[in-house]
């Protein structure tokens, strides 16, 4: 008789818990997966409306050539080729768009520093160091690097300086500053407190190469759990995780649904944000106080308004392009709140069109804008579908107010606007249960990051967190904690062998 196979509950549908689902999976693990939501993907679903669907959480990555270190990851986990990737223009895949200028940054950070230098050439000096600091800082973040091992010197160096401090180290235009950090809005952190390395991995990963996924979040997210299904692993939906089990020598041993099932388990990976990870553990002093202490006192990251509106027609300066509109020479502007009749800053992306149910094809645009939680918390005992009226006079302004910003600069699109909604971070807490609604999960700044890194390994036993919660954002950092985390029960070093060899 052949052993049993050990098993796996991984809590969370998300792109983390997927990824880690599929890897244990491939790795001889009877993995069951449990999802909240009534579908998979958490931050990367989408939702429609009349039949045209929207992206919320995943408007473009970077670094999806095989020879990079995400074309590698989704390659080896069997989900590369299963998805239709559109490059986004490599001229400008992103605009940044200033007060007095508009600059396109490029695929290739050779080509970037050469657009720079025609645009700033007083700054050559500054803008050559600063994207040598960039290229340096990458070289330490081992698994980036397909490497295992990591020198956690060199590499807490360049999470302890700030991208401001980097910034001030070798340019003065704040022209210039504001474009160098206006893609600060795909991690959330203010420049002053951005670690430089994690700004450095991020925007390095983009200037390899930024893709889209034809079907968006969803086809990823659906790639990943087809995968899955092959593999033998199981995926439960509306199967919201109550409880870790533990024994009494504090191993993890299984999870129990709010359903009341349980479902043993000899290793537990949990995608949670870890705040929400102790509402699963009513024992006292399984958890050590000072961690939960320092998890409580730790600032949540920052979270958004969504506006998505369907058009009659494309947005053609926005084909394959993203735009960051921010309305002073101060990438500051990102972070703050907007407010009716006040948009410091919004991101505007245009995924491709889709077909619709009446067969026309339909044209989407997304624009994402900071605000804070305590601009809608006194609402968050109310149910979703039934918030009070001052919560939708609120979202209505809100919304009316970013769609003249984006109509001011974009005139000749306001015939075309079909139907815009919005969401609140009321609403991402509701699907996602993000604390906060935030969009990354942790505020991902100095002073909680580097050594002071939230540890995927806990003193619980068979108990490993993944996700932006502990981990860097995005699809990639997201990524990247699946193969951390199940690195360590598999052996980081047998996953960076077998990514060499994908
Ligand atoms: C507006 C927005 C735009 C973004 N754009 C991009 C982009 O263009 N490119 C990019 O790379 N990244 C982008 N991101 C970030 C990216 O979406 C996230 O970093 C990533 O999806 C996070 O994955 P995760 O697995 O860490 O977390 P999550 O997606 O939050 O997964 C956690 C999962 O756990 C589930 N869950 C929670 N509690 C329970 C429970 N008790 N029981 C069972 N299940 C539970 C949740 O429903 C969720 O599915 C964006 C995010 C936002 C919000």
């Amino acid at each position: 008789m052949s052993p049993a196979r050990p098993r796996a509950a991984v809590i969370g549908a998300g792109m983390s818990g997927l990824c880690s689902a599929v890897l244990l999976a491939m790795h001889g693990y009877d993995v069951q997966v449990f999802e909240q939501h009534s579908k998979p993907g958490g931050l990367l679903h989408r939702f429609s409306r009349r039949g045209v669907p929207y992206e919320t959480g995943f408007h473009y990555c970077g670094s999806i050539d095989r020879k990079d270190i995400l074309g590698r990851c989704l390659a080896h986990l069997g989900v590369l080729d299963r998805l239709e990737w559109t490059p986004l223009d490599p001229e400008g895949f992103d605009i940044v768009r200033l007060p007095g200028r508009e600059f396109a940054i490029p695929v290739g950070v050779e080509r970037l520093r050469e657009r720079l230098v025609d645009a700033f050439p007083h700054e050559e000096k500054g803008i050559t160091g600063f994207l040598a600091d960039m290229l340096e800082a990458i070289e330490h973040y081992g698994l980036y690097r397909f490497r295992a091992e990591i020198d956690p010197q060199s590499f807490l160096q360049w999470e302890a300086i700030s991208v401001g401090d980097v910034l001030a180290r070798h340019v003065a235009d704040p022209e210039l500053e504001a474009i160098l950090s206006a893609q600060g809005s795909l991690y959330g952190v203010a420049t002053h407190e951005a670690p430089f390395g994690l700004h450095a991995v991020i925007v390095h990963h983009f200037l390899s190469g930024a893709w889209r996924a034809h079907g968006g979040g969803d086809a990823l997210a659906d790639a990943l759990v087809q995968r899955l299904d092959e593999l033998g692993g199981e995926l439960h939906q509306n199967a919201e995780v109550t409880r870790l089990l533990l024994d009494e020598n504090r191993r993890a041993r299984g999870v129990e649904l709010a359903s009341g099932e349980r479902f043993a388990a000899d290793l537990v990976i949990s995608s949670l944000h870890p705040r929400l990870l102790f509402d699963l553990i009513p024992e006292e002093g399984v958890v050590r106080k000072a961690y939960r202490t320092r998890i409580l006192d730790q600032k949540v990251g920052m979270s958004h308004f969504g506006v998505y509106a369907e058009l009659d027609a494309p947005v053609q300066a926005l084909q394959r392009r993203n735009l960051y509109r921010l309305t002073e020479d101060d990438a500051g502007c990102i972070l703050r709140d907007i407010a009716p009749d006040d948009v410091p800053f919004y991101f505007a992306a245009c995924p491709p069109s889709t077909q619709g149910r009446d067969g026309k094809e339909k044209h989407t645009l997304l624009l994402t804008c900071a605000l804070g939680w305590d601009k809608v918390a006194r609402w968050s005992d109310s149910r979703h579908g039934r918030r009070p009226q001052g919560y939708k006079d609120l979202k209505k302004n809100l919304q009316d107010s970013v769609m003249e910003a984006f109509l001011r600069d974009f005139p000749q699109v306001r015939p075309s606007v079909r139907r815009v909604e919005s969401s609140t971070p009321l609403t991402t807490l509701h699907y996602s249960r993000s604390p906060n609604g935030a969009m990354y999960g942790h505020y991902h700044s100095v002073p909680q990051m580097g050594r002071y890194r939230l540890p995927q390994i806990i003193r619980i036993h068979n108990f490993i967190q993944v996700g932006q919660g502990v981990f860097t954002p995005g699809i990639l950092g997201a990524t990247l904690s699946a193969y951390y985390g199940c690195g360590y029960h598999l052996g980081l070093s047998r996953l960076v062998q077998e990514l060499e060899a994908t």
